[in-house]
């Protein structure tokens, strides 16, 4: 039996090249081609861009990428067993996949693509946010790549859209808003992956800005948020004492209240909070 771009059902790939999911490795797949291509879809236009994915596993989300007309996608995936399956794809899309066996925290392969960039990954958590940490600190902005779409822990993705006031919002939601658009765009279900994992799980697209949202150094503002979210329950006129001097007329002066607490406070303050830190 073949699926739909012609291949073999990705059941039918994991049983030939005995692809038994490694929970070392984070493998929960996704098997269902319909959900791939769905969520290929939500990274947008993919006919004129260079795609890095990041964890293909057997490539169900590599097909669904293919199918939906990426020009060329590098996939770079850290288990061997893999390269049989992932051959076969790039066979049958002859010059579009090129595939890469390494640990994707060792290498940098954005470097071998040609702009646009996107990337898209379902990769193990842990993983992911050390990626995407990483994809939002380049050394300059904007970055080589256009947009992220990239499968999260629901926990995590819901820190990544987070909004001040609300439990979640924290450092991640403060990186990533700073310098892009970011939105949940699908939710699964455990049962959406084979083995299941243990939580439900979220696509979230993030979308680089041009330039930062609000001016502001990204080491000074990592520094600031870093201190001000230590102790997020604590006024930030105490949890800020680590900046030395007049702390109080300091978060006057970027206009926050001294007894405000970090999670109260937007991204447009933190921004003016590091300027007036940066320029002291
Ligand atoms: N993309 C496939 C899918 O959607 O079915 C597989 C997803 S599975 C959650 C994560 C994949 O990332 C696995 O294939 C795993 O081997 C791979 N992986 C784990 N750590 C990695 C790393 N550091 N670098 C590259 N790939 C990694």
């Amino acid at each position: 039996m073949t699926a739909l771009d012609g291949l073999p059902p990705l059941r039918e790939v994991i049983a030939t090249h005995d692809l038994k999911a490694k929970k070392s490795l984070g493998q929960n797949f996704l098997l269902d081609l319909n959900l791939t291509a769905k969520i290929a879809r939500k990274a947008g236009d993919l006919s004129a861009c260079d795609v890095l994915e990041v964890g293909p596993g057997p490539g169900g989300l590599t097909r669904g990428l293919l199918a939906e007309g990426a020009r060329k996608v590098l996939a770079v995936e850290k288990d061997a067993r893999a390269m049989g399956a992932l051959a076969e794809i790039s066979a049958h899309y002859p010059g579009r996949l090129e595939v890469v066996n390494a640990d994707a925290l060792e290498i940098d392969p954005l470097v071998h693509l040609t702009p646009p960039i996107r990337i898209v990954a379902n990769l193990p958590y842990n993983v992911g946010t050390e990626l995407l940490t990483r994809w939002l600190t380049p050394k300059v902005w904007p970055p080589a790549w256009e947009s992220l779409t990239l499968m999260f822990q629901r926990e995590v993705a819901n820190r990544i859209v987070a909004k001040p006031g609300s439990k979640t919002y924290g450092r991640l939601a403060i990186l990533s808003q700073w310098r892009t658009d970011a939105e949940i765009v699908m939710e699964l279900p455990p049962e959406a992956f084979t083995p299941p994992p243990k939580v439900h799980s979220a696509v979230v697209h993030l979308t680089a800005l041009p330039e930062p949202r609000y001016p502001a150094d990204a080491g000074v503002l990592s520094r600031v948020t870093a201190m001000a979210f230590q102790q997020r329950r604590k006024m930030l006129r105490a949890s800020l004492k680590g900046l030395g001097g007049d702390v109080e007329g300091l978060l006057e002066e970027a206009g926050i209240k001294p007894t405000a607490r970090a999670e109260e406070i937007g991204l447009e303050h933190f921004c003016a909070l590091a300027r007036l830190v940066a320029a002291r």
